[in-house]
């Protein structure tokens, strides 16, 4: 840092995606920023560099279309808002059709030197092992997915010991409005209300026995992900992939989270089924169904071909697919407040992968908001968070509250990193979608283009307000 400033610094630990972004937003907002990376120090099982903002794994940041994609969107509301990541994105783009793609050493190399030549920021090479000291009165924990393992166990400690999370063991998430409700039907098993249900809380998909057996061959054959060496074989018996399952017995999912029993099939209550895939709200919208049980290291395109073999879902569309693999987490929805704080410890900011987002734009746009708001914060001013009908709002209201937090399976978490998608904004004013002039056939695929066009427009329109108030 070689510039004098009123303002202490705020320190960001973690130079990933989230931390770059958010030192610089820090440091845009005119406060000073302390940048501690531990690479150059110590490594992790994933990089392979020492330079800041590396990309783990694939060159590409996804579609770039912000007039019908949902991370389209994020990115355009990431420029107006002068995300370092995208800028650095934008000037180190390599061909990729309608996706933003970069060449990766460039693009690392742009992030270190913007955030190195910035007169506000101070990078310190080191390993923080835990919680950042009390003088450190403002702080953001953006260490990502592979969080050393000193400071994981004094977050662990803070938080309680269910709180963070090793592995993701993610069941696919389906839109509500590509379920065929002609099929399925709603009911909680034995019609339980719970304490906060209705007894109609699930979705059912009923299997007869042939379709079922149909079912469970495809996923014995289907083509499954390995685990990297590093990441160990995480399967514990709660938690195990659908697939390895079906492999243990042809019944075993029947009688685990495919059983039948004390459920009626509302649309032919004579005929008892086979086995029933149960659906269960994921976000206080309803407009996402995770699918329960369902964890799976199977490929993506192999989820795609066999889940919508079950009744109801040939046409579902998947907010995101299954998986399991490392991932260390925090509970967000339970833990932070609206400005990502850790409610038990005010001044501590959690940003990136670890609060439960997932994906290179995501975790940089949550770097972003917790840069602006500890800058807000630095300086006595209010935070302003973005309205959830914009693209970063509607993520950051996902993870800090807008998932369901389940309370019908005591001690198991259901909270599960989430990329951007049209299923986390707020539905429009009902009369919204119209049949345009001139159009003969406005089916519901036409339907579902035209939503996603009108909320991209809400979003990129409420953003500009949002920025124009800040
Ligand atoms: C193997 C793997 C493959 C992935 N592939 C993709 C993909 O293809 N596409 C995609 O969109 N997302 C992918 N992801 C997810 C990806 O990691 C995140 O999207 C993104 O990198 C997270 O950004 P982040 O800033 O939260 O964490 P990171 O980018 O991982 O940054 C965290 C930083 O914190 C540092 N750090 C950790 N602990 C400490 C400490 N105690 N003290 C100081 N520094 C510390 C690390 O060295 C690292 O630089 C992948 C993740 C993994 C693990």
């Amino acid at each position: 840092m070689n510039h004098t400033s009123k303002h202490s610094p705020i320190h960001v630990i973690g130079g990933g995606l989230a931390g770059s972004e958010a030192a610089w937003q820090i440091a845009q907002a005119g406060v000073p920023a302390i940048l501690h990376e531990m690479r150059g120090v110590r490594g992790t099982d994933a990089h392979k560099t020492d330079g800041l903002a590396e990309l783990v794994c694939s060159n590409s940041f996804r579609s770039d279309d912000a007039t019908a994609n949902a991370v389209g969107v994020i990115h355009a509301e990431m420029r107006l808002a002068g995300s370092l990541i995208m800028a650095c994105a934008d000037r180190h783009q390599v061909p990729a059709g309608g996706a933003l793609a970069v060449d990766r050493d460039g693009f690392s190399d742009a992030v270190t030197a913007k955030i190195a030549g910035h007169p506000l920021i101070t990078v310190l090479r080191e390993e923080v092992t835990g919680l950042p000291p009390a003088e450190w009165d403002q702080a953001i924990i953006a260490t990502g997915p592979l969080t050393a393992p000193g400071l994981a166990e004094a977050i662990r400690a803070e938080t309680g010991e269910d709180a963070l999370a090793f592995f993701d063991a993610i069941a696919p998430i389906v839109h509500r409005d590509s379920i065929d409700m002609d099929i399925c039907w709603f009911q909680s098993r034995y019609d339980k209300v719970g304490p906060g249900g209705t007894g109609k809380d699930y979705i059912n998909c009923p299997l007869d026995e042939e379709q079922y057996n149909a079912f469970i061959d495809a996923l014995i054959a289907g083509d499954a992900v390995g685990f990297k060496e590093w990441e160990g074989t995480p399967y514990f018996d709660g938690c195990l992939p659908i697939e390895v399952m079906a492999e243990r017995g042809r019944e075993t999912l029947r009688h685990g989270p495919m059983k039948p029993m004390g459920l009626t099939n509302a649309h032919n209550p004579a005929v008892k089924a086979y086995a029933v895939v149960q659906l269960r709200q994921d976000n206080a919208l309803g407009t996402l169904y995770n699918m329960v049980g369902f964890q799976t290291k199977l490929k993506y395109g192999a989820q795609g071909d066999i889940f919508r073999m079950i009744p109801g879902l040939a046409n579902a569309e998947f907010a995101r697919l299954g998986g399991l693999h490392r991932n260390t987490y925090i509970h967000s929805p339970v833990l932070l407040d609206p400005t990502l704080q850790l409610k038990s410890r005010p001044g501590l900011r959690f940003a990136g992968q670890i609060t439960g987002c997932e994906g290179y734009v995501e975790s940089a746009s949550i770097g972003l908001l917790a840069g602006r708001f500890a800058a807000a914060a630095r300086k006595g001013e209010a935070a302003n968070p973005p309205p959830p009908t914009t693209a970063l709002g509607a993520l950051l209201g996902h993870i800090t509250g807008g998932h369901l937090v389940s309370d019908d399976e005591p001690g198991k978490r259901s909270f599960q990193p989430m990329n951007i998608n049209f299923g986390l904004f707020p539905e429009l004013e009902p009369g919204s979608i119209v049949k345009p002039e001139g159009i003969k056939r406005f089916r519901g695929k036409d339907k579902t283009i035209m939503k996603r066009q009108l909320i991209a427009l809400r979003a990129l329109a409420d953003c500009k307000d949002w920025l124009a108030s800040a």
